[in-house]
């Protein structure tokens, strides 16, 4: 028996009651075409893998995994016809081949979108997984709650995505290879404090049919990806409307050389900090940040648990 939402609010327009099964925040059409899902892929918590309970085998995504939100009826039609309708062909072929096809410029800004949607969607502090243990496993990869309003009204109201969203792809050499891999490549994403607010800045990374597909929240922050720095991922969003997309001569990029997206450091940040200009990228570690304490924009900064 699915679980229904039908007492529980839209998650993205917030005032009307969700219809009883929400939305498929992998689309009926996505999981028609790919029975399996975007699996079998391995998951990842602040760059480690998860492991099942005997803390020794990686947790894998073998089987069908459906993943809902609450959502009203309107809001599940804009969605599609916002989203799904104009990527999904798009979306098909470059899915559907070992090497990207070229994409046009619209076909890239549909796409991008579309990732952006579903990869806002998919951490959603209140979405739930069909399996039962990915759902418990996925909460600690969540967004705590509550999540912010801008993150997901404009996907249904027409409006443009909010500041601070970056999405980047690239080429993932496979995969189903083993994922006992620790990853020494870190790039640590703060909870940042400035004039008494306090902001997690956070990440959610898919590979699905060899393309990884990043997420980050950085609001007033830039990053330096490293794999886009030395030409091996694209920056998909913000990007410019008349950019094409071709992949099909990037190179695979191993496990290894993947980033740990992790958290654990909370940063004070002097007033007017954020969106200054200023800041340094966040990169790799070391933080250059930190480093600049004198400058005066960073007032402090502490490790954290990592939630
Ligand atoms: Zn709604």
């Amino acid at each position: 028996m699915p679980k229904a939402f039908a007492a529980s609010m839209c998650a993205l327009c917030g005032h009307r009651p969700s219809s009883r099964l929400g939305e498929h925040v992998w689309p009926r059409w996505y999981l028609e075409k790919y029975p399996g899902g975007p699996g079998p892929y391995g998951w990842f918590l602040n760059g480690e893998p998860l492991l099942r309970r005997d803390g020794a085998t990686p947790v894998r995504e073998q089987e069908l995994t459906r993943v809902r939100l609450p959502a009203c009826e309107e809001c599940n039609s804009e969605l599609n016809r916002r989203f799904e309708e104009p990527a999904k062909e798009t979306l098909r072929g470059l899915f559907g081949t070992p090497t990207p096809p070229a994409l046009t410029a619209a076909e890239t800004t549909a796409v991008a979108l579309w990732f952006l949607k579903t990869w806002l969607l998919l951490p959603h502090p209140r979405v739930y997984y069909a399996n039962t243990i990915i759902d418990r496993i996925h909460r600690d990869m969540r967004w705590p709650e509550p999540a912010p309003p801008d993150f997901y009204r404009w996907t249904v109201t027409g409006g443009s995505p909010p500041e601070g969203l970056s999405l980047w792809i690239y080429r993932a050499r496979s995969e189903t290879e083993d994922l006992s891999w620790r990853n020494g490549r870190r790039l640590v994403l703060p909870t940042v404090r400035q004039d008494g607010r306090t902001m997690r800045f956070a990440s959610h990374e898919v590979t699905l049919h060899g393309l990884t597909v990043t997420l980050a929240v950085h609001p007033g922050w830039p990053i330096d990806h490293p794999l886009e720095a030395d030409g091996r991922a694209v920056r998909l969003w913000p990007r410019l409307v008349t950019d094409a997309l071709d992949l099909s001569g990037f190179p695979l990029v191993p496990r290894e050389d993947s980033i740990a997206w992790s958290r654990g450091l909370r940063v004070d940040l002097a007033p007017g900090a954020l969106g200054s200009g200023r800041l340094p990228p966040l990169s790799l570690d070391p933080m250059p940040a930190l480093s600049l304490m004198s400058s005066g924009l960073v007032l402090g900064a502490a490790a954290t648990s990592g939630r």
